[in-house]
């Protein structure tokens, strides 16, 4: 079967190859996932801005209210929180709902009523090649400006760090997204646009065509390098600050080795 390849599965790789093959050639599974209590803030904040734009793509005139955004917000929380959710020392379950609730106000504040775009779709599925290679994507979501004959490519990111402008334009994941969009509508301008929803700020990425063929070039760089370690069956560790992050510590060889087999704790559980 084909390898079908996605930003994800570069940037664990990127990360540490030996996660790489944890994950994608042995497929290991996990007895205890945990969940950083960050990520779990970030997906509940996707599907609540996803079912709002789900809701104004079937009735794009609906007189939305930030008590309903809210009041989803808080249905989706609770029904997925779970014991696997992890807390750092001194962090709360509150103080990150709380978090959840200024984003959305923000974003609100920003967008309401919703119709300087037309929403087109959310959570879209791409599938597109580079270069013979397959690869796949979700996009948060895509909307329009007809009269301009554009497309916009939406990402949410819920990260606490505002990165700067030029270090966005070497983001690959939108640039990948633009590749497979140019490559179904060739005749339209495709904009690129983050939303970090902490700080309320909307960010357009200008990336020229080289900066493109660069992004290109590495991907298959990337690409390149996961072919001869699994021809090889070498992916090499990267112990480090990640591997307390890293979903496959509790099996991870190369961690229990570098910290002289100590058993790795647990920080506290909700
Ligand atoms: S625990 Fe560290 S070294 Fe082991 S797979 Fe994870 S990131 Fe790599």
């Amino acid at each position: 079967m084909d390898t079908i390849y996605s930003h994800s599965k570069l940037a664990i790789y990127e990360r540490c190859p030996l996660a790489f093959q944890y994950k994608y050639i042995d497929k290991c599974k996990l007895d205890v996932p945990y969940i950083p209590i960050e990520r779990f803030l970030g997906d509940c904040i996707h599907i609540t801005l996803q079912k709002l734009y789900e809701h104004l793509i079937i009735s794009p005139k609906y007189d939305v209210t930030l008590l309903e955004i809210i009041n989803d917000f808080e249905y989706i929380w609770k029904e997925n929180y779970n014991d696997s959710i992890k807390l750092r020392e001194g962090q709360t379950q509150q103080e990150f709902i709380q978090a959840g609730h200024d984003m959305l106000e923000l974003y609100f504040e920003n967008n309401y009523p919703f119709t300087q775009e037309m929403n087109l779709c959310v959570e879209e599925r791409l599938l597109w090649e580079i270069d013979g290679f397959k690869f796949i994507g979700f996009v948060d979501r895509i909307s329009a400006i007809p009269e301009k004959n554009k497309l916009i490519i939406n990402d949410y990111k819920t990260s606490s760090t505002m990165p700067e402008e030029d270090d966005l334009k070497k983001e690959r994941q939108l640039v990948l997204y633009k590749m497979a969009i140019e490559e179904k509508y060739p005749e339209k301008e495709i904009e690129l646009v983050y939303h970090f929803l902490r700080f309320g700020k909307k960010i357009k990425i200008d990336v020229t065509e080289e900066e493109q063929e660069n992004i290109k070039k590495e991907v298959l760089n990337t690409v390149s390098e996961i072919q001869i370690d699994t021809w090889e069956k070498n992916f090499k560790s990267r112990v480090g600050e990640r591997c307390e992050w890293c979903d496959y510590v509790s099996v991870c060889n190369a961690y229990k080795k570098k910290k002289g087999d100590t058993v790795f704790v647990q920080t506290k559980l909700l």
